[in-house]
């Protein structure tokens, strides 16, 4: 029971004044809820991803473009678009005494603008300055005041990560009253450990951080955001190490097998495993016929080949006359192993089947029979697997493919299922060797060093955007000879749909020039339009795809090898490496072309460098952690380690053994969280959704 106390954050942020059904969606959103309302908690947790600093205002001549800035501004001319053209934005000319500045809004209220904008007044606005065709332009600024209303405006006034439809001031606004529910809560720190670390507690850091006096308040490296940072790791470790207690705790069965089954799918595999494949498999094959429960790690890059290990270890298991499960974090996914691993499972006599939030009525109902009843050996899905009503005759093995997300969630859930369990995860986050241990919880790992013979350096190469012509011909020459073509457009959080229009604009655009070959997938498509794609394209019915980042995770279509990254510099290092991973699958020799947008900051230069020079994930992973240290770069998302909203790899790597120890600790001291610091760590068990760890302590 989640402790009455924590209500007030719990209860969902339409319970704020001024929030309605229509942002309570884009919270949602927003908030990642996936479709469940959003909570206060959740806002409270979405911290500032920068901040403007209107303690001076630069000339019009000083602002750097693409950043945030407040300037104070002659009005000088109103341009509204021309009488039934309401597409056309409403543009508003402003100067001062070194440039001049176009104030732009799309859809406006024409009565409004003038009424915010007089001509001839001063006007105080601060937005995102970028530059168009050589004009410093703002579209749609933050703020605008005049003289009094400046002085009103926070000095420094924090920028949240926003979705489209959302206004930064009704953001604003909606976290002024989160903060006002926040009740007082007992510390679960030790107060000592606090005090000499300077740490605030838990609500005067979030009021500081959503309120910051001074810059200094919202670094990252700061108290305010370490302590949040430490709760969260904390609260990671607790739920770790309870399911790792669980686990251990409860005995596990053997599955002994003499290896008929897989070896029968070794000889239908048209390649031979790798070295360090076959030492996976021994590793998990042996745990498998322990009597202990597995808690098992394979840890490899991109293309490494983790999903024929899997396989094979469902492969065991069945043969000991037991069950397998193998879920996949996205549908795609989940089609995709059904696919690879069906003619596999054929060859082996293996009776697989897929379960996801798709196959309904009469369909569902059969698999879910034949899997009770022990008619299914492995069934591979997406987290659908892991709901109440499914039902295993008799699971063994459960197999999660994280890819490079981080699903304790899922885990967990995993570990309530069946009586005694064997659980592998899959993973590929790019965690650097030292850290993978202690993030991953102190489980078994297998390591898949090296990656199949016969693959080829993937030919990467940076070009300037303006040159796409000769990309475009590139391609061609690439079609022609019958190769494949992934092109990827990127997401820019801030307006998803503008971001989808790009990529139709581009998917248009190659439609002239090459037909029919040419298919679009994008996040907003519905989820059977995007598998079709998808399946054409591993057909090779369709053979170049436009795509957003949608192709990211996971996706394995060996034909494909040539892949275009539009705005390369607007993602991180990790993921183009994920991205690029997407190629250099089959023997053929692939190639990366990375599209940028001049001029490019150093720190762009270097990570597009690094990237052209190796495609070893850890060395890339470690890469990016220096490059990060070195300074935010404009339009990537410094993004957590992967699980976690406000733990920075870069930045708090360094608390995650601390949090380790101190959950070993108490757990060892009061393993049921009983004591009174117990149950205030129980609360914040649920403040960073880790709660499910709780439900273990009972079970266990
Ligand atoms: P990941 O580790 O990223 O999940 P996959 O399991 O999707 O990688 O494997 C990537 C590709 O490599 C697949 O096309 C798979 O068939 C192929 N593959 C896996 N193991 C080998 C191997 N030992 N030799 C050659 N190709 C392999
Ligand atoms: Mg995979």
């Amino acid at each position: 029971m989640r402790p009455a106390v924590l209500n007030p954050l719990f209860a969902s942020l339409s319970s704020l004044p001024g929030i309605g059904p229509k942002l309570e969606r884009l919270y949602a959103r927003l908030l990642g809820r996936d479709g469940e309302p959003a909570r206060i908690i959740d806002l409270l947790l979405h911290l500032p991803s920068g901040f403007v600093d209107r303690r001076d205002q630069p000339k019009l001549s000083e602002v750097t473009p693409d950043t945030v800035a407040t300037v104070a501004v002659r009005i000088d001319r109103h341009r509204p678009p021309p009488p039934h053209r309401p597409r056309v934005p409403y543009n508003i000319e402003a100067s001062d005494d070194t440039n001049t500045l176009t104030i732009t809004y799309f859809n406006a209220r024409k009565d409004y603008l003038q009424k915010q904008f007089p001509i001839g007044e001063v006007r105080y606005v601060s937005g995102t300055a970028t530059l168009y065709d050589g004009h410093l332009q703002m579209v749609h600024p933050d703020r605008v005041v005049d003289a009094e209303g400046f002085k009103h405006l926070p000095l420094i006034d924090p920028v949240y990560p926003l979705t489209e439809g959302l206004h930064p001031n009704q953001l604003r606004k909606a976290v002024d009253l989160a903060l006002e529910r926040l009740p007082a809560l007992t510390e679960w720190q030790d107060r000592d450990w606090l005090s000499r670390n300077a740490y605030p507690g838990f609500a005067e850091a979030l009021r500081t951080l959503h309120r910051p006096a001074s810059p200094d308040d919202l670094r990252p490296e700061g108290a305010s955001w370490s302590r949040l940072a430490y709760d969260e790791l904390l609260a990671g470790q607790l739920a770790l190490a309870l399911l790792r207690a669980h686990m251990r705790n409860r005995g596990g069965r053997g599955s002994a097998a003499e290896g008929r089954l897989r070896d029968r799918i070794i000889a239908a595999l048209p390649y031979a495993l790798t070295p360090s494949q076959q030492r996976a498999v021994t590793d998990i094959v042996a745990d498998l016929a322990q009597p202990q429960r597995m808690l098992r790690l394979l840890h490899g890059d991109v293309g490494s080949g983790k999903t024929v290990v899997a396989l094979l270890a469902a492969a065991n298991v069945i043969e000991a006359g037991r069950q397998a499960a193998f879920m996949a974090p996205t549908e795609i996914l989940a089609r995709q192993h059904f696919a690879t691993i069906a003619p596999l499972a054929r060859a082996a006599g293996i009776r697989l089947a897929i379960l996801t939030g798709r196959e309904r009525g009469r369909e569902r109902d059969d698999i879910l029979t034949a899997l009770d009843i022990g008619d299914i050996d492995l069934i591979v899905g997406t987290h659908a697997l892991f709901q109440e009503y499914v039902a295993f005759h008799d699971l063994a093995l459960a197999i999660v493919d994280e890819q490079h997300r981080f699903g304790v969630h899922q885990r967990l859930a995993l570990a309530r299922k069946g009586d005694a369990v064997d659980l592998l995860v899959l993973t590929a986050t790019p965690i650097p060797r030292t850290l993978v241990l202690t993030y991953f919880g102190d489980m078994d790992v297998s390591e898949l060093r090296e990656k199949p013979a016969g693959r080829q350096k993937i030919d990467t190469r940076a070009v300037p955007l303006e040159r796409l012509a000769e990309v475009t011909e590139a391609v061609a020459r690439a079609l022609d000879t019958g190769r494949q073509v992934y092109w990827v457009c990127p997401l820019v959080e801030e307006s998803e749909s503008v971001d989808v229009a790009a990529a139709e604009e581009r998917c248009k655009m190659l439609r002239q020039r090459f037909g029919a070959a040419v298919d679009l997938v994008h996040g907003r498509m519905r989820g059977p339009d995007k598998d079709r794609a998808m399946e054409r394209f591993a057909k090779s019915e369709t053979r170049l795809l436009v795509a957003t980042t949608v192709i990211e995770v996971g996706v394995d279509v060996p034909r494909a090898s040539v892949m275009v990254i539009e705005h390369a510099e607007r993602f991180g290092l990790a993921q183009l490496h994920q991205l690029r991973g997407r190629v250099g699958r089959g023997a053929e020799r692939s190639s990366c072309i990375l599209l940028y947008k001049a001029p490019l900051g150093p720190t762009a230069k270097a990570r597009l460098a690094i990237l052209r020079e190796t495609d070893d994930g850890f060395r890339i992973a470690e890469e990016d952690l220096r490059l990060r240290g070195q300074g935010d770069v404009l339009g990537v998302r410094q993004s957590g380690m992967p699980g976690f909203a406000i733990a920075r790899i870069d930045v708090h790597a360094a608390l995650l053994p601390t949090a380790r120890d101190d959950a070993a600790l108490v757990l060892s001291r009061d393993p049921k969280l009983q004591s009174p610091r117990g149950a205030a760590l129980r609360q914040l068990l649920y403040l960073f959704a880790r709660d499910e760890a709780i439900r273990m302590i009972g079970a266990g």
